[in-house]
């Protein structure tokens, strides 16, 4: 391993906006190491003047829905107009050996080749929890580094959805115009979640499915009751491959910040994101120590067949492995 910057160092490099600095910044927050991370942390603390003047966007939907290549044209389309685009990923499915979705270096070239950009995939190996942590800290360490417009993408197949909801400040949801279900595919819950719906691949043949697909979203997102933000969410007809529709796309975003800040939600929702970062930190940290905890370990090592063998409940041995952590602290 290279010799490790001094947080001063790291400080001074984020702060010019050196993208080396920020790449090795970001495997210092997402280290396992208990030194690493400590620094992590500090730095995270030192630079938070610097953060927060940005606009976080998460961007999900259904493997196949043109994420990657929704993205590539929609960061090109940014740095186009004058923004400073950072992506970066969540895919807690990367533990199961399948890769991370950036991990693919073919993906995304376009927007990997310009150093206007900056990629970054997401740490593997992780708990979800620990992925997102350490995703809200990447997240922060680049606006610290001058990046204006964090794109953070997940897999639109369940339980980071709501992770990555509760880290950015609008939620875009990426969908095909189908064979009529349309709905499938896609959990109700996570279209709940979203502040705007882009259809996808809406090129050649499949121009008029999408509009029709557009009436059917507006309708089944006008039967959700409105949320705290007051805001109703828009579909927007993209084609990524095209380069169409991402200006009306940015311009619904804009238009969500405008309403958003104006009516305080913005502010609020950041408030309530950090409250909800605090709760998951404690946990996670909690969490750590409990099962790395040797008289915990070895509480759980002597009933190990009883668990097994259904002999003992496992609410009573979790009770037993507290109050021998708690005996030992
Ligand atoms: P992901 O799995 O959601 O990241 O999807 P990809 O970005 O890898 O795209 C899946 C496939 O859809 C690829 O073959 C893309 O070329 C294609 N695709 C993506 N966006 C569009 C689009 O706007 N129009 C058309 N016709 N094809 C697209």
């Amino acid at each position: 391993m290279k010799k490790r910057k001094s947080l001063e160092e790291y400080t001074i490099g984020i702060l010019k906006g050196d993208r080396s600095s920020l790449a090795q910044a970001i495997t210092l927050v997402e280290s396992t190491l208990f030194e690493d991370r400590k620094m992590g942390t500090q730095l995270v603390q030192d630079l938070l003047p610097h953060t927060g003047n940005s606009i976080r966007i998460g961007i999900t939907g259904v493997p196949g829905v043109g994420k990657s290549t929704f993205i590539e044209s929609f960061g090109m389309h940014l740095l186009n107009s004058g923004r400073k685009v950072a992506v970066l990923a969540i895919d807690p499915s990367s533990q199961k050996g399948k890769g991370s979705i950036l991990g693919d270096k073919t993906r995304m070239e376009k927007l990997a080749a310009d150093e206007r950009a900056f990629i970054r995939p997401s740490p593997s190996g992780h708990s979800l929890g620990g992925v997102s942590a350490k995703t809200r800290e990447a997240m922060l360490l680049c606006e610290a580094a001058g990046f204006d417009t964090i794109l953070i993408e997940t897999v639109g197949v369940g339980q980071s959805e709501t992770a990555v909801r509760n880290m950015v400040d609008f939620f875009l949801l990426l969908m095909l115009s189908g064979a009529g279900d349309e709905l499938q595919g896609i959990k109700k819950g996570i279209m709940e979640m979203a502040d705007g719906l882009v259809i996808n691949k809406a090129d050649g043949d499949n121009i008029k499915a999408s509009k029709l697909a557009r009436q059917h979203y507006l309708q089944a997102l006008h039967l959700f009751p409105p949320n705290e933000s007051n805001w109703y969410p828009k579909v927007e007809l993209v084609s990524s491959t095209e380069g169409t529709g991402l200006d009306e796309t940015w311009g619904m975003i804009e238009a969500f910040e405008q309403s958003t800040k104006s009516k305080g939600f913005w502010r609020k929702n950041r408030a309530s994101q950090r409250s909800k970062w605090l709760e998951e930190s404690m946990y996670n940290l909690l969490l750590e120590e409990f099962s790395k905890n040797q008289s915990v370990r070895k509480v759980l090592a002597e009933f190990e067949n009883e668990i097994e063998s259904g002999k003992v409940s496992p609410q009573w041995l979790a009770q037993k492995a507290l109050e021998s952590f708690l005996s030992n602290k």
